[in-house]
């Protein structure tokens, strides 16, 4: 690179010729070795340039920052633009813009994560991969009657089988948005272990974070943990969007068995319908009455 811009004309397999873009004295011809086609050789040329050095150089494209720079971004995923563009302004004393450190990153990423798109495409391998590794695991891929992906549910058989063997029975639940091809959000359910970490126990790839979508996920979970009373068990929301408005209700409803708390539905409901503050009153009631029951 050396940080001048070149062009190269006649540029084939057979021969090539670089000469400087600014017409100074520098130039180079190359062509395969005769005894070895595979290694290209200079020919002659003139190795000197009397210009000056570029700090735009359209030969430090997209693909060239990636692969230079690959291991850092292995290293660090969440790279930004300002340190890609400082960090070539330093080793190359190269100008790049930020589209082309964006286009750099996603290159990498790609490189380094694979193809999102070819990866959703072995969805169901994948599945069959974590059965095979992890027997009596719950892999649910949920789609339309036309075939159109849904969601996909996942619980593992060993962090199941941890969770009900050492845990409490106190469940965590959160979603968060995907930020990839095809979008979508996370719902995830955790616990708390014995030393007061985070314990991941079962998650879901969903279209979008709604009633249908969380019932769909709690009725999986309910069957995975084998809750059958609810009085022995606790949950936890952030309850901060409007879609998880019916969260405690849905948790506390008959169908889910969890409808041993009349008093909490009913402050609940007129919560819900009325918009009356009284969720404090009602978590209040609630963790006193799963506490007592415990
Ligand atoms: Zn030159």
């Amino acid at each position: 690179m050396n940080r001048y811009v070149m062009s190269f004309k006649p540029n084939n397999k057979k021969k090539c010729k670089a000469f400087c873009r600014k017409r100074c004295p520098f130039y180079l011809w190359a062509s395969p070795m005769v005894t070895d086609k595979n290694t290209v050789q200079i020919k002659t040329g003139v190795l000197k340039h009397e210009c000056t050095r570029d700090h735009v150089n359209k030969h430090v494209n997209a693909y060239w920052v990636a692969r230079n720079y690959l291991e850092q971004f292995r290293a660090d995923h969440a790279w930004r633009i300002a340190g890609i563009i400082q960090a070539v302004k330093s080793n190359q004393e190269v100008d790049i813009s930020r589209l082309k450190a964006y286009r750099a990153k996603s290159i990498a990423l790609r490189i380094i994560d694979g193809d999102e798109k070819s990866q959703m495409s072995r969805l169901y391998d994948y599945r069959l991969e974590l059965l095979k590794t992890h027997p009596g695991s719950t892999i649910i891929i949920n789609c339309t009657d036309e075939g159109v992906f849904q969601a996909f549910y996942v619980c593992l058989a060993p962090l199941r089988e941890g969770f009900l063997a050492g845990c409490r029975h106190f469940v965590s639940l959160d979603g968060c948005f995907l930020k990839g091809v095809y979008g979508g959000q996370l719902l995830c359910a955790v616990g708390i272990d014995a030393n007061d970490c985070i314990y991941p126990i079962s998650w879901a790839m969903v279209s979008k974070e709604n009633k249908d979508n969380w019932k769909w996920f709690l009725e999986i979970l309910a069957q995975d943990l084998r809750i059958t009373d609810s009085r022995h068990w606790a949950f936890m929301s952030d309850r901060q969007k409007a879609s998880k408005a019916e969260f405690f209700s849905l948790c506390l409803s008959p169908s889910l068995n969890f409808g041993n708390y009349s008093m909490a539905t009913l402050l609940v409901l007129i919560y819900n319908c009325l918009g009356v503050s009284l969720l404090p009153f009602t978590l209040l009631y609630w963790f006193w009455m799963v506490m007592w029951q415990c």
